[in-house]
């Protein structure tokens, strides 16, 4: 899918100062947050787009790279291997809108979705035409192994917070209004920690990793993803984890390259063959096959072999394989095999046209060329 303009997205224009593009992020995140869009099928689409067009402007490095280069210049699929999400979307999210999502849920202090992650795997040629299933270790919180996940060095349960009783919320009247506003003493959460845990600062949670299978379905190719839901960073205070995007990168394979659903092959062939037309075996995904090399085939010449190609996981039919021949040019070639080829070379002396149509007819073009430069 085509991205749109990430200016166009937040819908500011492209000397936009870093307030405006806030105050636009917050406007359009608000209007397409999937929450108060329950019934639109795309607006977690949407609200995904926006977050990631603010990424991108809110952060100075990214915002010039990609007035540069566009979306190549931060394209998040760039570079193969590893994480690129760790401090991903819901961090961004959470700066700005810590404050404006957190109140309704969570029973009054601040439940966060978990960041999404994004993960690039890389596999065979052979893995994404197939299919197949692949381990990966992705991050997440663990319990804290020095508090036990209790967050406190004695061990001691939190206590509710006096300042919001436990609310993470508290009242402050401002002129004629009364605001809701985060507890400043619980940050929200709604208790306290009188001894908390060095290692986790209270948090009960560490960093780890765990092991999740990805079902890879046959027929993926590079740039595709799967998302694994749920399976991204944990939410904070009872809210929902993240998801997961496993990003496809397919391994360069020796012998083919994918087009589509077609897969491409070069078989080089030697001058005889060529010349006078043979058999030759050629490989598929699937195993070996004959392909009949007519006489007289030229560099270039594309075999298809009907249905050896690729069925996307779209689905659809499946591709053909092409073969392209490349005539090869004998090398350590021996005494003999040189008179022999001088010999072979006196029998067409003469007869240029008749033996090689393509040199006659490029070197016509060369001869009107010239002729037509003595004239201008
Ligand atoms: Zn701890
Ligand atoms: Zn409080």
């Amino acid at each position: 899918m085509a991205k749109r303009d990430y200016y166009e997205v937040l819908g500011v224009d492209r000397n936009a100062a870093e307030a405006d593009l806030k105050k636009a992020y917050r406007r359009m995140a608000m209007k397409h947050h999937p929450d108060r869009n329950p019934d639109q099928a795309d607006a977690e689409e949407s609200f995904k787009e926006i977050k990631e067009a603010y990424e991108v402007l809110s952060d100075s490095r990214k915002r010039q790279a990609y007035d540069q280069f566009g979306h190549a210049g931060v394209d998040p699929s760039a570079g193969a291997g590893g994480f690129s999400g760790g401090a991903g979307f819901g961090d961004v999210f959470d700066s700005v809108f810590g404050d404006i999502f957190g109140g309704g849920r969570g029973g009054g202090s601040r439940a966060y979705r978990g960041a999404d992650l994004r993960y690039d795997l890389e596999m065979s040629l052979e893995d994404a035409v197939a299919g197949t299933e692949i381990k990966i270790r992705v991050p997440t919180l663990i319990s804290c192994t020095t508090c036990s996940g209790k967050g406190s060095r004695s061990g001691r349960p939190p206590s509710t917070c006096g300042t919001c009783g436990g609310a993470g919320q508290v009242r402050m009247q401002q002129g004629f209004f009364s605001v809701q506003q985060t507890c400043p003493k619980c940050r929200g959460s709604g208790s306290l920690i009188s001894d908390p845990c060095a290692s986790c600062s209270g948090s009960g949670k560490a960093r780890g990793h765990k092991t999740i299978s990805v079902k890879v379905p046959a027929g993926v190719d590079n740039g595709d993803r799967i998302r694994l839901s749920g399976e991204g960073e944990p939410g904070q205070s009872g809210g929902p984890p993240g998801d997961l995007y496993v990003n496809v990168v397919v391994k360069t394979h020796p012998i083919f390259s994918r087009d589509g659903s077609d897969l491409r092959c070069e078989v080089p062939i030697d001058f005889v063959v060529a010349a006078l037309g043979g058999e030759l075996e050629v490989p598929t995904l699937e195993g070996r096959v004959m392909l009949k090399i007519p006489a007289e085939t030229q560099t270039g010449k594309m075999f298809r072999l009907r249905s050896k190609g690729v069925r996307s996981v779209r689905g659809g039919a499946v591709g053909d394989l092409i073969c392209s021949v490349v005539v090869e040019t004998p090398v350590n070639l021996v005494k003999e095999q040189k008179e022999l080829l001088k010999e072979f070379s006196k029998s067409l002396s003469g007869n240029g046209d008749k033996h090689s149509p393509r040199a006659s007819s490029w070197l016509d073009g060369v001869k009107k060329f010239f002729e037509e430069m003595k004239f201008s």
